[in-house]
């Protein structure tokens, strides 16, 4: 591989090439977007910043127990005098008018998103954004199909979801809940993360651009304690939450023995498994984009690296040469691949969880490369050596981290590659069909990727098992989650 080094033995070098931000109007405040207005929070108001440079972006409404419950009375209205009265092409239209709406904005949303979060600009314009548009045109092609989806006979709505998400794809798993939900005829309250608002408010703004019946989605900013608000709720029928297993496992006690429908969309240690008769240089990719896409703030993530013994030295080589030419830094830049973590309490985690791996006798390497002084910044890292009884090879790092595992056999691949809590996602790198229909049929995981990883389409179902959550979302099975089937009309 060194033939391809350059001379003076220096990477290609890229001037900056930053995004400009001058197509995004940020308020300097935001209040909560309840029937069809925006009001102000009752509750105490918090700041939203730049993850990359520490600046403050706006000051966001907090929604109090009494704002919660206007937002649910409000969604409760248009629920029973609007939305679920219009005809499915009517809904139909809603959906792709905002389809359409978010195609228009994309850019604007696009740096917004990766002001907000960190990641870089290439990801959130070319897939955050992109997917967004993808799964409010799948749903809106949905929303007159109802009956015919194979959901039981004259499928009907749940009535008001509320909605919970986290701040790693902060406005596509706004897409992943509301356009399900909308389509099925029901009315949403959504609470974006506290960290990453500004999208989930960009977003009201399409919601009234798009002309929607007020009420129909309401979108609530605040902290865990208005998660749990809207959760408890009396008068919500179904709660869709994505994030860690410990809220996820709060949020089923809440609701147990309630009417409330729920789907939990939660963590995951996927293993990414190279046989040796993978082609490397692509599997190499694919474990780059595992892992390192969006700093590993991945729920799906391939954070462990399974690779067969005897391509382990090549395969580790490749790779480390590999992360050499990532370029971390501004998440505006169009070159940069590696963003900022999203606050300083995941910065901390991943800290913490990579010093236990070293503690723990696992061998760390981190990609040389300059960390920005503001900000919040995680180079690159793999750890090899790790044990599957390794802190590391148990418990989701979510950032920017890989754990690395031998196996010399495929029973032992897929013993180790079992052997978690988890089972969200898994993937398979082999030259052989055979081989991949078979590692597939025996991984305990909800998604599973063969040579290519971490893609997504709205037509596919999205979900785990064990403590990945339950539930799916995307497809018709995603629809499926926001309706009940009626016998009659
Ligand atoms: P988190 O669970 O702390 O927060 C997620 C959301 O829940 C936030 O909006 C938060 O305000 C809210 N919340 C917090 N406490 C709550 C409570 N008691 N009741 C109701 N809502 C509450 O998770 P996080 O740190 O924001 O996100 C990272 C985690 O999410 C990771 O563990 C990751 O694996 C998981 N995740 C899973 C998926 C998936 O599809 N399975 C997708 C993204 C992230």
């Amino acid at each position: 591989m060194k033939d391809i080094e350059p001379a003076d033995g220096r990477f290609l070098e890229y001037a900056p090439a930053p995004e400009s931000t001058s197509i995004l109007k940020v308020r300097t405040d935001y209040g909560l977007f309840i029937d069809g207005e925006w009001v102000q929070g009752r509750g105490k108001s918090f700041t939203t910043i730049s993850p990359s440079s520490e600046k403050k972006i706006a000051t966001i409404a907090s929604a109090s127990d009494a704002d919660v419950d206007a937002a649910v009375a409000a969604a409760r209205r248009a629920y029973e005098k609007s939305w679920a009265k219009l005809s499915g092409s009517d809904r139909g239209k809603y959906l792709f008018r905002i389809a359409r709406l978010v195609q228009e904005r994309a850019r604007e949303l696009a740096v917004a998103e990766s002001l907000d979060n960190g990641k870089p600009i290439k990801e959130s314009r070319d897939v955050d954004v992109p997917l967004v548009a993808a799964w409010f045109f799948y749903y809106a092609g949905w929303a007159d199909k109802l009956d015919y989806a194979g959901l039981g006979a004259n499928p009907r709505p749940l009535g008001v979801a509320a909605q919970i998400i986290p701040w790693n794809f902060p406005l596509l798993m706004l897409a992943w809940k509301i356009a399900p939900a909308l389509a099925a005829g029901n009315t949403v309250v959504l609470k974006p993360a506290e960290t990453t608002p500004l999208t989930a408010l960009l977003f009201a703004e399409i919601v009234q651009q798009a002309g929607l019946p007020r009420g129909v989605v309401n979108i609530v900013t605040g902290a865990g304690d208005t998660g749990a608000a809207l959760v408890r709720h009396p008068d919500v029928d179904k709660v869709a939450f994505t994030g860690s297993t410990a809220v996820g496992r709060e949020i089923a006690k809440t609701v147990a023995g309630t009417h409330k429908k729920v789907t939990l969309e939660l963590g995951g240690k996927a293993a990414n498994i190279v046989f040796d008769d993978a082609p490397i240089d692509q599997a190499v990719e694919g474990i780059v984009n595992g892992i390192f896409f969006n700093q590993g703030h991945v729920c799906c993530a391939g954070s462990r690296l399974l690779v067969q013994e005897n391509v382990h030295d090549e395969v580790i080589d490749r790779l480390k040469r590999r992360l050499s030419t990532l370029r971390l830094g501004d998440p505006l830049d169009k070159n940069t691949d590696i963003g900022a973590i999203n606050s300083a309490e995941q910065l901390e985690r991943i800290r913490t969880l990579s010093d236990i791996g070293e503690r723990e006798g696992a061998e760390r390497w981190s990609a040389p490369c300059e960390i920005p002084e503001n900000g919040f910044w995680f180079a690159p890292t793999i750890f090899t050596g790790v044990e599957t009884s390794s802190t590391i090879a148990r418990e989701e790092i979510f950032g920017p981290v890989l754990s690395v595992l031998t196996f010399r056999t495929p029973a032992e691949a897929i013993a180790k590659a079992n052997n978690t809590p988890y089972g969200l996602s898994a993937g398979i790198w082999t030259d052989k069909g055979s081989k991949i229909l078979a590692m597939a049929d025996r991984l305990r995981a909800g998604v599973i990727w063969a040579n290519t990883f971490n893609r997504f389409d709205p037509a596919s179902p999205f979900g785990g098992y064990k403590e990945s959550g339950y539930g799916r979302e995307g497809g018709r099975h995603g629809l499926g989650a926001y309706l009940k089937s009626g016998a009659s009309k």
